[in-house]
């Protein structure tokens, strides 16, 4: 029998070697959380609340802990006589200091309880918590924060800060805090247990321009000790890619050649694999889990193995829409029995993420197997909750409940943030719902991917965070104090400006696909709008510290607009104006960087992700002004022409658009310079011996409008080859400029001498190698270009002829060798 996804049991036909891998295993019974309440299966607690306990019983209504009287301490704080980790010592003295800041009493830190002194009591080793969770009560005169342990104090002394005392961390640096200002400071009765709502919360706030200001940030927003789940790329891990050369029937089978990822059903990759994870947890006791996750490759193994377990699972991965889970499951299935051996606890975690995102369709996994959804933005929808009825969301949904039925343990791999887009980003409308649905559905670990654009997109990281401790936080309130705390006067104009872009991508259609429609969907009104909104908070400001964050937040609007500009201007098939609002973007991301203003975006990835694009968008514009094309409307007209003139047009700014090619030859890094050919004379007649038989020369004519040659469609081939193309030129006598532009290294002869060479792997960049050259008056000279492909999308060249100054220069081509050369 077997359960299938609707729930139904049917007999089927029992292949005898997939009882293995079909079989049940015990149904996943799962508590209603990590902290307690009776256990029970996921479909009798999907609704029940989420596990936030707030204990108010048992309050002695005449308690009152006087802290602060008239800017003087009455207070001590009573510290564990030990502290082990940094964090404890860093919360404590933020404790301190922050109470300082608020009231200008310093409370001493002391290890006895003194008599009859109203006290902070941090106490270890509390009963009935979590290693994170925490509980702040009075008693008499005092109050104890306690926890199971040091994590769980810290994580209380932020709760007593910021929940009881108003102090809020929204943004790394002390921009980004509010400290309110009190003279006096009293607690009434407390009694309150906190547990966060998801059991692991991770990868929230990271801070490349400023590491342990990102650790500092998640401490103080109560996101010390949560355990963190191991499911990065690992299939690289469990066996290296070095290990190819000399075994590569270890690795996938893919297009006829062995690739970077494994061959899973090859015995010795499965005994590996095994070995690899036992070894860890053998060396790392204290881990709970490791990663089974497959190297970020999407393709996976079709050696006829591998295909004959899909046949026998009867499942297609190869069909359109097919999935390679149930595969994968058979393999993970094989490690974690054998694991469960010797570590009945230990999780192994793996992404279900494109290719192998859905659950499997006959494949049970073992229970100890944890799927880590990965809310990709370019699968599924941001712009709507996972509760939505747009196709993405609903396809989430289910995916998400189906894992939940089928395995006990299940996380969360979403995008808080977007490695490419700096600009708004505004999920708040989708994390108030998606984070108490997860919750809900028992998730037990969430990470996002955040980056640091923290003056851009603060709120999806800081109100994730608070969702996730307490699913019932009032977002919009969250966003209101947001405002009022950092911004004060300008409180108004700011909130107005965040809730404009959250309110427009709530709004976008069901039927909008994916990420890349937010990027264009604000109108140029709207961008305006939030302009005028930042520049009538810039007004407001009276404060210092008011003006300085409403100008980050004018930087971060800046950023965002050019970004805007060059997707609109991208989806409206407008090249030149992107081109420019690329060249603009990278300019402004290099001032930012060069003025210090590293927390407004994620710097590192925003050259990262503009240096290529801006560099390439400027060579272009360059060679269009160059080429007399002066203003914006004249490049924009001329690139219209391109099209339709293509050659003709190549031809104008000096490109070779007649060639000889001949190839493939094998060719590694380090070989470029090598000739396989006679370079100082070319007889288009001739015919070379390569690999794959004789290779003879043929005559290329692009009408590419930038002169490019695309060698894959002209060779046929790629990855580890390259070509040599030639033609014959007359240049002038005075120094001339030639210029390539290749995918990947090239090296070019001029009559045989070696004139230029670039052995690197790259993308086309026009003129990118460029030396001087000078002809003799009349004569034609061999041009010989040798581009060598390392694999990758594309492989090609192009090639042209300037002044010194940059102007095009036309000169003489021909693809016969002249009488005076022919040998
Ligand atoms: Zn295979
Ligand atoms: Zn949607």
């Amino acid at each position: 029998m077997e359960t299938f996804r609707d729930g139904t049991t049917r007999k089927r036909r029992c292949l005898p070697s997939l009882s293995k891998h079909l079989k049940d295993y015990p149904r996943p019974v799962r508590t209603s959380c990590r902290h307690g309440g009776k256990g029970g299966p996921f479909f009798m607690m999907r609704y029940s609340l989420p596990c936030l306990l707030l204990v108010t019983a048992a309050v002695n209504p005449a308690a009152q802990v006087n802290l602060v009287r008239n800017g003087n301490p009455q207070a001590v704080i009573v510290v564990p006589a030990t502290t082990q980790s940094d964090d404890l010592s860093s919360a404590i003295r933020d404790l301190q200091v922050y109470i300082q800041k608020m009231s200008g009493a310093q409370l001493p830190a002391v290890y006895e309880l003194p008599a009859n002194r109203p006290a902070i009591v941090l106490r270890l080793g509390a009963k009935g918590l979590s290693e994170v969770g925490y509980r702040l009560r009075t008693e008499s005169n005092h109050l104890l924060i306690e926890g199971a342990t040091e994590a769980g104090v810290v994580n209380g002394i932020y709760g007593l800060l910021e929940d009881h005392l108003g102090i809020h961390w929204y943004i790394p640096g002390e921009l980004g805090e509010y400290v309110p200002r009190r003279k006096n400071i009293t607690l009434g009765a407390i009694d309150e247990k906190r547990e966060p709502a998801i059991p692991s919360v991770t990868g929230f706030g990271g801070y490349q321009a400023d590491p342990p200001k990102g650790a500092e940030w998640r401490r103080r927003n109560r996101l010390a000790g949560f355990i963190p789940y191991m499911h990065y790329h690992n299939w690289e891990g469990l066996i290296p890619s070095s290990e190819r050369q000399s075994h590569p029937e270890w690795f996938a089978l893919i297009d006829g050649e062995r690739k970077w990822q494994l061959c899973t059903t090859h015995p010795d990759v499965i005994r590996i694999a095994t070995q690899r994870v036992l070894e860890y947890f053998e060396r790392n006791p204290q881990a709970k889990t490791f990663s089974l996750s497959p190297n970020d490759y999407g393709k996976f193994c079709q050696c006829e193995r591998c295909r004959a377990l899909d046949r026998e699972l009867g499942v297609d991965p190869f069909a359109p829409g097919g999935q390679f889970t149930d595969r994968l499951m058979v393999f993970f299935n094989q490690i974690a029995e054998q694991v469960a051996q010797r570590y009945p606890d230990k999780i192994l975690c793996f992404y279900a993420y494109l290719t192998h995102t859905e659950p499997p369709l006959k494949v049970k996994p073992h229970p100890n197997l944890m799927p880590v959804i990965c809310h990709t933005p370019w699968e599924f929808c941001h712009a709507h909750a996972i509760t939505a009825d747009c196709a993405p969301s609903k396809r989430y949904r289910q995916i998400l409940l189906r894992w939940r039925e089928l395995c006990p343990h299940v996380g969360i791999y979403d995008y808080y943030g977007h490695w490419q887009w700096f600009g708004q980003w505004p999920l708040v409308h989708t994390l108030k719902i998606d984070i108490p649905f997860y919750a809900k559905a028992g998730i037990e670990h969430l990470h996002s991917e955040t980056h640091d654009d923290w003056w851009t997109q603060p709120l999806n990281i800081f109100a994730a965070v608070k969702l996730a401790w307490n699913p019932n936080t009032d977002t919009d309130a969250l966003i209101r104090d947001f405002c009022k705390h950092l911004f004060a006067e300008s409180a108004e104009p700011v909130y107005r400006y965040f809730t404009l872009y959250e309110d427009l991508m709530a709004n976008m259609p069901l039927e909008a696909k994916n990420h890349e429609d937010w990027w264009v969907y604000p109108s140029a009104e709207a961008m305006d709008k939030g302009r005028k909104l930042l520049e009538e908070a810039f007004r407001k400001a009276r404060s210092e510290a008011v003006k300085q964050r409403v100008r980050k937040l004018q930087l971060g609007h800046h950023i965002y607009t050019i970004q805007w500009q060059a997707a609109t201007a991208r989806r409206a098939s407008n090249v030149m104006r992107a081109w420019e609002a690329d060249v603009r973007l990278i300019q402004a991301v290099q001032e930012l960087q060069s003025s210090g203003q590293r927390d407004i975006i994620d710097m590192w990835l925003a050259l990262r992700e503009s240096q290529e694009r801006g560099a390439e968008a400027q060579a272009y514009v360059n060679l269009l002004a160059n080429a007399g094309y002066t203003t914006t409307e004249e490049r924009e007209r001329a690139l219209r022409e391109a099209e339709t003139r293509g050659t003709d047009f190549a031809r104008q700014l000096g490109c070779i658009t007649e060639w000889q090619v001949v190839g493939p030859f094998p060719c590694q890094p380090g070989e470029l310079s090598r000739p396989d050919i006679p370079v100082e004379a070319v007889n288009p007649s001739q015919r070379f011996p390569a690999p794959q038989g004789e290779v003879t020369w043929q005559k290329v004519r692009t009408d590419h409008p930038f002169g490019v040659v695309n060698l894959r469609e002209v060779l046929s081939a790629g990855n580890g080859v390259s070509e040599y193309a030639a033609s014959w030129v007359k240049i002038p006598a005075e120094p001339v400029s030639l210029r390539n532009g290749s995918n990947d290294g090239a090296a070019d002869w001029l009559d045989g001498r070696m004139v230029l060479s670039a052995d690197v792997p790259r993308g086309l960049l026009l003129d990118e190698d460029r030396v001087s050259v000078a002809g003799v008056s009349g004569k034609w000279h061999l041009l010989l270009v040798k581009v060598i492909d390392y694999g990758g999308k594309h492989w090609n060249m192009a090639v042209r002829f300037t002044d010194r100054a940059g102007r095009p220069l036309s000169v003489p081509v021909r693809t016969e060798p002249p009488d005076e050369n022919r040998r």
